[in-house]
């Protein structure tokens, strides 16, 4: 026979009210902070039995219940992990640039006539044919006007201002001045620091 007096709270004494709890009569402390729930038979060990349920709290959060009506932490941090929306899709945090392909890239060394440096805006590394392999100079700018020039005017970074022919070849590095390449041919540039 089911009790139609409210039994006290084992927790705090407080009178319960009735609830259903997964069709189960059960009842539930009504003092403002205190969650214990009773079967009310007077015996603890018959409360561990009670169904674990979960609530939302104020701030949205998923709150988890032993049977008893004390926070089950355990479940409450790991449905935490789960409704994270950041560990939701780890395959989609990926950086969208292949890492070993970014790695991998390095300015190129490619072979122009020295008149080309003229149509060099933002100035690079150039290495005239017949210089040393260590020969390599960043340059600033480079001006010729083949109808009236007959040299190339090489400003390098320096400052110093080179003329040169127009017609050898060159290799040329888009690449700043803090790095120096090591190549000598046409190719990955072989930058190293200064
Ligand atoms: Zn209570």
């Amino acid at each position: 026979m089911m009790s139609i007096t409210p039994p006290p709270c084992p927790e705090c004494s407080t009178v319960t009210e009735r609830i259903q709890v997964e069709g189960e009569e059960v009842w539930r402390c009504t003092a403002p902070d205190c969650t214990r729930r009773t079967y009310g038979t007077g015996d603890e060990n018959d409360d561990q039995d009670l169904p674990s349920y979960s609530e939302t709290d104020a701030d949205g959060a998923v709150v988890c219940f032993h049977g008893t009506g004390e926070v089950d932490f355990e479940a409450t941090a790991e449905l935490a992990v789960q409704d994270d929306p950041a560990d939701e899709n780890p395959d989609d945090d990926a950086d969208p640039l292949p890492a070993p392909a970014a790695a991998a890239w390095e300015p190129q060394a490619r072979e122009i006539r020295v008149q080309d440096l003229a149509h060099v805006l933002a100035g690079g590394w150039v290495r005239i044919y017949g210089d040393p392999p260590e020969g390599w100079r960043h340059f600033t700018e480079a001006a010729y006007d083949p109808d009236h020039d007959t040299t190339v005017a090489i400003t390098y970074s320096d400052g110093e201002v080179v003329r040169e022919w127009p017609w050898p070849q060159a290799l040329l590095i888009h690449a700043d001045p803090d790095t120096i390449p090591t190549t000598t041919r046409p190719g990955p540039a072989r930058l190293v620091q200064r």
